[in-house]
């Protein structure tokens, strides 16, 4: 069978599956954009990759200068069914044809009723749920957030090092990462505090004890600095992902969700990284029965197109005055549309499978670089979101110069890679779903060739 043919069965897209370089990177009509770039965009904005995208669909991206790159980020995962998947395409057109903005709260639409009982039906636990739509996962959070004081009554939000909530002034002060995201940017909003992360890697005993000590500390700190009967939410990835793919040791997140129920608290898991089958399964709490009382989704939900959801407990939902949450563009009709075709996708292309076999073919093949190269610390993640912490060989201090030195290699070799991590020495790996293997086993050599060459 041919790349193209694979390609199209099973990527809906019929771009060749295929890495292919015309010219060097970043080719001339590249290089000319990012002038132009430089001189009409603000320089605060960063660019993880120098080339101008022109088509993507599968698991590459076609630059200006015609490279066909392989894309193992898939816009940081956000388009999990692939770049303009046909019925994400088709149900958009649809809707942009019928109409494209009235504002929810105006006149409302089926496609937003629809995508809030595809979460509420998605989404861990069977209680009866209901949902909310936004624009960014920012957004989605804020809302988590102002949910959660309106139910309890409560001001302390509780967040973790290592973790990554957004941009906007609350989201960036639950961030933990500095620079590049606060630095500069404070003050920033008061009742945030940020507990000690399970970070097994980083830890010294084992991945049992390391969950035990965390959750002893982290209850210990809430009762004593906040006062139980001050916390609204413990707010969560279940995977933290700006973080460096820093999957908690397992009991660490049924621990804390338990703690919380147990105290009238809230527990908020944060999936718009996690989510829409990207680790294996539809939404990651899954893996340990975690039933969140609120979750937040965006990035993979809707094919690309902006989008986040905040879907949760009904009489959690439900407790906030009149008109108290919205916004005008939340929930557009065509970005509706597109996570309708997106779901849709998700369903009939199987993605939560194909996502633990990217998720196998991954592991194993770094498992195996690790055996080569000293450099690489750990090799973690779950289903198709997986990483590797690279270090100073013999030691765990960490490595972001070989890290920056690996990325480059594969971006001259057109493979897109995405870095991570408190320390930026985190590479993480967020193929689409619908990559081809032979494609992903391509980029995993490159990614080989570019350790070998450090
Ligand atoms: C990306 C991300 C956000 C922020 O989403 P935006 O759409 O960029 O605002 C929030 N939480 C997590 C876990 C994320 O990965």
């Amino acid at each position: 069978m041919s790349a193209l043919d694979e390609g199209t069965r099973l990527t809906g897209s019929n771009l060749p599956q295929v890495r292919h370089l015309q010219t060097e990177i970043p080719g001339p009509k590249s290089r000319e954009l990012i002038a132009r770039r430089a001189n009409a965009v603000s320089a605060s904005l960063g660019m993880a990759m120098p080339v101008f995208v022109e088509r993507a669909g599968g698991g590459v991206i076609i630059d200006v200068d015609g490279n066909s790159i392989i894309d193992m980020g898939a816009g940081i995962a956000v388009v999990n069914v692939g770049n303009s998947a046909d019925l994400v395409i088709e149900k958009v057109i649809d809707q942009v044809k019928a109409f494209t903005h009235t504002c929810f709260m105006v006149v409302p639409y089926e496609g937003y009723v629809e995508v809030c009982e595809a979460l509420n039906h998605l989404t861990p636990g069977d209680h009866p749920k209901k949902s909310a739509l936004f624009n960014s996962g920012a957004e989605a959070v804020e809302n988590a957030v102002k949910v959660a004081r309106a139910y309890t009554k409560r001001p302390a939000v509780v967040v973790f090092e290592h973790g990554y909530h957004g941009r906007t002034n609350l989201t960036m002060g639950m961030t933990a990462k500095n620079m590049p995201y606060k630095d500069g940017f404070g003050p920033f909003a008061p009742e945030i505090y940020r507990m000690p992360m399970a970070y097994p890697f980083r830890s010294h005993v084992d991945p049992q004890r390391c969950a035990e000590e965390t959750l002893d500390l982290i209850t210990h700190k809430m009762e004593k600095e906040i006062g139980l009967q001050n916390i609204a939410a413990i707010v969560i990835e279940p995977i933290q992902g700006e973080g460096g793919f820093i999957v908690p040791p397992r009991g660490f997140l049924p621990g804390l969700a338990n703690f919380a129920k147990s105290n009238g608290i809230l527990f908020v898991a944060d999936e718009v990284q996690t989510g829409f089958a990207r680790t294996g399964q539809m939404f990651a709490c899954e893996d340990e029965n975690v039933v969140p009382d609120l979750i937040t989704t965006a990035k993979g939900i809707a094919g690309g197109l902006p989008l986040s959801g905040l879907t949760g407990r009904a009489e959690v939902m439900d407790s906030v005055h009149a008109s108290g949450l919205g916004g005008t563009f939340g929930g557009s009709p065509v970005a509706c549309a597109a996570a309708l075709g997106a779901i849709q996708t998700i369903a009939d292309l199987d993605l939560i499978k194909r996502a633990s076999e990217i998720g196998k073919i991954m592991s194993a093949r770094l498992l195996e670089m690790q055996k080569k190269y000293p450099v690489i610390g750990e090799v973690r993640g779950r289903g198709a979101m997986q990483a590797v912490e690279l270090v100073i060989p013999g030691s765990a201090e960490p490595n972001s110069s070989a890290t920056s030195a690996v990325v480059k290699f594969c971006q001259a070799n057109g493979v897109l890679v995405l870095t991570a991590g408190t320390y930026s020495n985190v590479l993480r790996f967020l193929p689409p779903l619908v990559m081809p293997a032979h494609l992903l086993n391509e980029a995993l050599d490159v990614i080989d060739q570019a350790f070998a060459a450090l």
